[in-house]
């Protein structure tokens, strides 16, 4: 049976692009960061190990995060410092500082990247050029279907090599390999499918589909879930619009037993340990 990715998006309850447009004078206090063991214990019963993408104001916050994720054999990347969307970064320079920043927080141990809200695209790929300067081997920000916030549908499924002139393509001069998002097809429609808002929403039999029609064609799947998603129970609740709240909190209570389900029934394992087995 082959494997498949999972990386967790480990944020703050301010850190949601939904949210932040919302937030004034609020303190911006961490709470989210005090789940991380119910989730190092979801992972640790269910023999998987994952990526950890984190933002790293939280490691500034607790620098003690950053040992227990790779003492129980986690892999740590890049979440950026403060989960700014590519866009919202005023230069490539900022970029830079921030890698750099996160290189020293984590002792250089960062070889990975996912863009806040996935928002890699031609237009902020020089963040590409930023991460092959850092010595970064991959990338997984691309999600190979069209949703409201983001998405490539034109991109390829499967792990191809990405540069900042091939996004969605293969690029047999990349440096970078991206993992794209798991997707699948739903009423015609290509939709993703590899974890956070539609896991929660669809059926699970939907997402297990494919999981299992990537297992046939040898690709992995690769998910994701924000770790607010898995401990709701230290996410304050925003008074947010109807449809901001229904894409941030609808069925929110249900994820970890979802999310467990998949976890039971399909492997997965981090990117770091799978590109050691395959390339
Ligand atoms: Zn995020």
């Amino acid at each position: 049976m082959n494997k498949n990715l999972l990386g967790i998006d480990f944020e703050d309850w301010f850190h949601p692009e939904l949210i932040k447009k919302y937030l004034r004078n609020e303190k911006l206090e961490p709470k989210v960061i005090n789940g991380l063991d119910k989730i190092l214990d979801l992972l640790r019963k269910n023999e998987t190990s994952a990526t950890f993408f984190v933002v790293g104001e939280l490691l500034e916050f607790k620098p003690e995060l950053i040992d227990s994720i790779l003492e129980n054999g986690h892999e740590i990347a890049f979440h950026t410092m403060y989960h700014t969307r590519l866009n919202d970064f005023n230069s490539k320079e900022q970029f830079l500082e921030e890698l750099k920043q996160f290189s020293e927080l984590t002792n250089n141990k960062s070889k990975g990247f996912r863009a806040p809200t996935f928002s890699l695209d031609s237009s902020t790929s020089w963040a590409i050029e930023a991460l092959e300067e850092n010595e970064y081997t991959y990338d997984s920000s691309v999600v190979p279907a069209k949703s409201s916030m983001y998405g490539h549908p034109n991109a390829e499924i499967s792990p191809y090599k990405i540069s900042s002139k091939s996004i969605e393509n293969q690029d047999e001069n990349g440096k970078l390999m991206e993992y794209p998002l798991l997707v699948t097809k739903f009423l015609g429609k290509k939709i993703p499918a590899g974890g956070g808002f539609y896991l929660r929403t669809l059926p699970l039999r939907i997402i297990k589909n494919a999981i299992r029609d990537y297992e046939k064609k040898g690709i992995p799947a690769t998910f994701y879930i924000h770790s607010w998603e898995l401990t709701p129970e230290f996410m304050p609740r925003i008074r947010l619009s109807k449809k901001d709240d229904f894409i941030t909190y609808h069925n929110i209570e249900k994820t970890y037993e979802k999310m467990e389900e998949i976890i039971r029934e399909f492997r997965f394992t981090s990117i770091s340990d799978y590109s050691e087995v395959v390339f």
